[in-house]
């Protein structure tokens, strides 16, 4: 079922992504060669406690396995839920990070793509295109029409420049909790709901170098690519209105490494 946010809710859902955002300002400069991801985490946590917020990833997922962490970094080959750890960012990555707060009640989800140091013109292409495939997602998501617009939308431009889809993840509702209904996937596929005012979604393309395919570590979360090659993922929390639609999260604009291209 879908749970439509009125007004004072899409308000609540603004404040905790303009919140993330700040998280991300600060955070998003540290992301560079030599650093340990759990570093990262760590700060991650601390920020958001003392700015009232709660780490909506922590805890999340099966209660044999919860996800341990507040933020997902996957680099290179790895799509999305990357656990941070010991491993050290080294020159050339592709970071990807993905975080969520809950502030007051409403949830809010974001990701981007840090390029450490300097990556491949190729790698640095994809995360270009990525994020460009989530602005061409968002700018098909409107009151009045059908939600597949918006996977058309981030498809056609992935296939544009030969990319693999992920299809086996996908963006959905959020704000009372993290994942809520719809689906919102990243290709034409299933329920295809009227969207109205009161809307507020998570679109993220998953967009691959190779093959749209892939697979779950044994740790039960990290995704990677089936082929090996890299990956990159961009999302914003948006709302729809009956007359315009606003992207809740922060563009990031200017950040360094963090991909660039058309918004
Ligand atoms: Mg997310
Ligand atoms: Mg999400």
């Amino acid at each position: 079922m879908i749970r439509l946010k009125n007004e004072k809710q899409i308000a609540g859902i603004r404040a905790s992504c303009k919140l993330l955002g700040a998280m991300y300002r600060e955070l998003i400069p540290q992301v560079k060669p030599g650093v340990e991801t759990i570093e990262l985490d760590r700060w991650v946590q601390n920020w958001i406690k003392k700015a009232g917020g709660k780490p909506v990833f922590l805890g999340v997922g099966d209660r044999k396995n919860p996800y341990p962490a507040a933020i997902c970094i996957s680099i290179n080959n790895e799509v999305i839920h990357g656990i941070p750890s010991k491993r050290k960012i080294k020159n050339g990555d592709l970071v990807s990070l993905d975080c969520g707060i809950d502030l007051g009640g409403f949830i809010s989800d974001q990701a981007v793509t840090v390029e450490a140091g300097r990556v491949s013109d190729e790698v640095h292409a994809l995360n270009v295109t990525t994020r460009e495939c989530l602005y061409k997602g968002i700018g098909a998501a409107k009151a009045g029409d059908r939600l597949l617009q918006i996977s058309r939308a981030v498809q056609g431009h992935a296939l544009a420049h030969n990319y693999g889809i992920v299809r086996q993840w996908c963006g959905h509702g959020v704000g009372f909790d993290l994942h809520e209904d719809p689906q919102v996937p990243n290709y034409p596929h299933g329920p295809n709901p009227r969207m109205t005012g009161g809307f507020v979604i998570a679109i993220e393309p998953m967009i691959n170098l190779g093959t749209g395919d892939v697979e779950t570590l044994e740790d039960g979360w990290t995704v990677v690519t089936a082929d090996d090659k890299h990956s990159a993922h961009w999302e914003h929390t948006i709302a729809i209105f009956g007359d315009h639609t606003e992207i809740l999260t922060d563009a990031l604009e200017g950040l360094p490494g963090c991909g660039g291209g058309a918004a």
